[in-house]
């Protein structure tokens, strides 16, 4: 495998398809699939060496397998982080940073529009361990600074947001934190390592849902967090404690789902672009909100610090009688023929989804409104089909609503 000091001078495109090579004496072109739950040793004392970690080697794939670590170690190029730790799941990694570094009587501030099982996290499991956490607006920093306790220990967003792709200012939050002694997580889940790289802006960790972009086609779920070394020490051993590890198999998928991660998110931002260019021209469409166009209030700060605008884009609906009830939104999705009813994202098929009713639906009605999630609102994850195959799919959905 390369080290990492030597991947730092690669490209991202040569990074996800170069670094982290996993080669055995066979030679195998592609990277091995370590598929095996336990290694053998050439002795007892070799045994013992491994146990007590005085020898390098792989143990159980709890915690050491050669095709995880490769994930890791080329997810961590990628991010531009010193290690990658990886999990079984997007909620395994959220779950395991907290856990692993946080103490009871220590709070979080978080962003306010949120991936709903983190939300979950927060209210259920944070309240029942004793931590604590603030949600506040993601682009409203005297909101951040004024949610600062003796006892805040973490940061949390997820940029952009969804469904309404907010940005927050990962480089301004950084140094608010950083003056308080405070860390910076970002979930860069919807723009991936190939349209944003927070770490360098100044966040401490990323966490990933692997199960969208790094994948990219729908097939497996996991997870990574990614930092320093010291602090990921800390995680990795939450992780081998606690066993939400990742499956070779998975890693493995995702190593190959990393390889074209960088040409598919550019073609994902191509396509969501120009959807949203063509949406917010039509009659029906009320409003797109997509932060790639001019007409988004973090139109600005996204050129900024994003090198695209992501895969995800929403837009709301009024029908020929000016409705805008969920029924609307309904008959739109139900008119499409191709694309997939589903909340999944990330996927290089096109998903369409009513995030009032599926991924916020357990929100009470004054937390949708204040999230932004009306009835008439549509979701849609833009995939790599042909533009104007997606845009004939966007035409069944506004004739059903009378266009
Ligand atoms: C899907 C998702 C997660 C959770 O990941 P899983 O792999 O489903 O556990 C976390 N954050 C965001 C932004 C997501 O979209």
């Amino acid at each position: 495998m390369n080290d990492d000091n030597e991947s730092r001078d690669l490209s991202l495109a040569t990074l996800a398809i170069r670094s982290a090579e996993l080669r055995t004496d066979e030679m195998a072109h592609s990277e091995t699939l370590f598929l095996t739950s336990s290694f053998v040793y050439e002795s007892a004392a070799q045994a013992a060496g491994r146990f007590d970690g005085s020898q390098p080697g792989n143990v159980y794939s709890r915690f050491s397998n050669p095709t995880v670590k490769a994930f890791e170690q080329r997810l961590a190029a990628m991010e531009g982080g010193e290690r990658a730790v990886a999990f079984g799941s997007g909620m395994g990694a959220i779950f395991g940073l907290f856990f692993a570094l946080m103490s009871p009587g220590e709070h979080v501030v978080s962003s306010r529009s949120l991936f709903g099982t983190t939300n979950t996290v927060f209210r259920r499991y944070f309240t029942k361990f004793g931590m604590e956490y603030t949600l506040v607006d993601i682009d409203d920093i005297d909101a951040w600074r004024n949610a600062i306790q003796p006892k805040t220990r973490f940061f949390y967003i997820e940029t952009p947001s969804n469904p309404l792709a907010e940005v927050g200012d990962i480089r301004a939050l950084a140094e608010l934190a950083h003056e308080h002694n405070i860390e910076l997580i970002v979930d860069n889940c919807f723009c991936s390592p190939a349209v944003q790289k927070p770490l360098a802006l100044g966040a401490d960790y990323v966490v990933h849902s692997a199960t969208k972009y790094l994948d990219g086609q729908g097939r497996c779920v996991g997870g990574a967090v990614v930092g320093k070394h010291e602090a990921l020490e800390e995680v990795f051993a939450f992780l081998r404690a606690t066993g939400a590890s990742l499956s070779p198999f998975n890693a493995w998928v995702f190593l190959k789902g990393l390889e074209t991660l960088p040409i598919r998110m550019r073609a994902h931002c191509e396509n969501a672009l120009a959807l949203a260019q063509w949406l917010e021209q039509q009659e029906g469409v009320d409003k797109v909100f997509y932060a790639g166009l001019e007409s988004h209030p973090s139109h600005k700060l996204a050129s900024q610090q994003q090198n695209g605008f992501g895969g995800v884009l929403s837009f709301s609906l009024v029908d020929a009688q000016g409705s805008k009830e969920r029924d609307v939104a309904w008959r739109f999705i139900d008119a499409t023929e191709m694309i997939s009813i589903t909340a999944n994202l990330g996927d290089v098929k096109t998903t369409i989804t009513h995030p009032a009713s599926t991924t916020h639906g357990r929100l009470t009605a004054e937390e949708k409104q204040e999230a932004g999630i009306t009835e008439n609102l549509i979701r849609l994850s833009v995939g790599l089909e042909d533009i104007e195959d997606l845009k004939r799919e966007m035409q069944r959905g506004l004739a059903a609503i009378g266009y």
